[in-house]
């Protein structure tokens, strides 16, 4: 079985309410894609997102969660509470997270759990640095960061993995067809170590790093890419369906 496509926008601390109408635009143009479709605004417009796409194919998400349900924890958000206001993906262990909240693969790993508690599709970020890339350690960060991110038995509907090298986030610079290739092999493989054949390939794999409508279907032609995570381009309809479009096309 292959995977699922899909195509995840990541507003990351963009959007303010005027902004909903890059989400009509959207449903407009793309009633009924090719591939799974989601948003994953700042948590002040989750709910307005989720109600004014009820009745179509677009998903709303988050860009993060607490591993608790409820409890004293000021400014966070539970999966639960995500879910309640018709989120149905949260993103999790972005790179921003990580450096900037410092959170490591256990917290993570404790999120994902927490993502599946509440049935949130858990899209799951790994990717080395620069420095990482430039001491030929790429793959055994991935490897790394599965182990330590992805808890034991995930179930493919629930979890998607987004391969992001941190120096192609926000940077303009993409990533060469065939690092993204050999990355995506040997995130399949670990998947298929741990999971089994069936299952591994059963999740899908996005590349995440300045994708464009321009470089887009280039990226989505390398074997084991099976959509992609998407920053700066989401924000705006139409080059967020130009990338959605690639995809349909791959
Ligand atoms: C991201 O935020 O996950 C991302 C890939 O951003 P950009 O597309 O802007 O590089």
């Amino acid at each position: 079985m292959s995977a699922p496509k899909f195509a995840i926008g990541n507003w990351k601390m963009n959007g303010l309410r005027a902004d909903q109408r890059e989400i009509d635009a959207l449903i407009a143009a793309h009633p009924d894609p090719g591939c799974g479709v989601v948003i994953c605004p700042p948590a002040t417009l989750i709910a307005d997102l989720a109600r004014q796409s009820v009745d179509s194919k677009l998903s709303i998400g988050g860009q993060d969660c607490h591993a608790d349900a409820i409890g004293a924890h000021t400014g966070d958000t539970s999966a639960e509470m995500l879910a309640d206001v018709g989120a149905a993906y949260v993103i999790l262990g972005h790179s921003e997270r990580r450096t900037n909240h410092r959170e490591t693969d256990a917290e993570i790993a404790a999120k994902v759990t927490a993502a599946w508690r509440a049935d949130l599709v858990a899209v799951l970020c790994v990717g080395e640095t620069e420095a990482e890339r430039d001491a030929g350690a790429t793959l055994s960060v991935l490897s790394q960061q599965i182990a330590g991110s992805l808890p034991a038995g995930a179930n493919p509907a629930r979890t998607i993995i987004a391969y992001e090298p941190v120096w192609a986030i926000g940077t303009g610079r993409v990533a060469e067809t065939a690092q993204i290739a050999e990355a995506h092999k040997a995130l399949r493989d670990d998947l298929t170590k741990s999971l089994g054949a069936a299952a591994a390939s059963a999740i899908p794999i996005l590349y995440g790093g300045s994708v464009k409508p321009a470089n887009a279907a280039e990226i989505f032609a390398v074997p084991n890419v099976d959509g992609a995570l998407v920053g700066g381009a989401s924000l705006k309809a139409a080059d967020f369906g130009a990338i959605i479009a690639a995809l349909e096309g791959a």
